[in-house]
């Protein structure tokens, strides 16, 4: 075993991973609501699930956790062993996540997606959100 998680490692940390309610969603969360937004959440009518959304302003934010929709940067932490394995994996989850953003593009939603090592950069993440939303107070 090269990979330097056990299998119940691994395993949680896929269901935290997967869950909703991660923890860089919340971070977003809280951000988006000191900035003056306020949203929906996980909107289960819309393509997709996004985490946030805006009703009024027909757009919706995702946060994505950057292992399992594969982003490939360095926090992503890919595993070393079972590469095909998880490389199919990683290509399905991306392959649906363009579907989702494809769908809610058709019905006239704008879509953001936010990865979770972006959330590391409050100031930069802020800026990016407001450009996104636009003027504030407006549900
Ligand atoms: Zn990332």
């Amino acid at each position: 075993m090269v990979d330097n998680l056990t299998p119940e490692q691994r395993s949680e940390r896929m269901r935290r991973i997967r869950g909703k309610n991660t923890k860089p969603e919340i971070a977003v969360r809280k951000l988006l609501f000191s900035l003056g937004y306020r949203y929906r959440i996980h909107a289960s009518s819309l393509p997709g699930k996004p985490d946030l959304c805006f009703p009024g302003r027909r757009k919706a934010i995702f946060v994505h956790g950057c292992f399992w929709h594969g982003h490939g940067c360095k926090i992503s932490n890919e595993p070393k062993t079972r590469t095909a394995y998880w490389q199919a994996r990683f290509s399905k989850n991306k392959e649906r996540d363009r579907a989702n953003l494809l769908a809610l593009h058709q019905l006239g939603w704008e879509t953001l997606v936010v990865w979770e090592c972006e959330v590391r950069h409050l100031d930069r993440l802020a800026e990016q959100l407001v450009a996104f939303l636009g003027p504030r107070r407006m549900v």
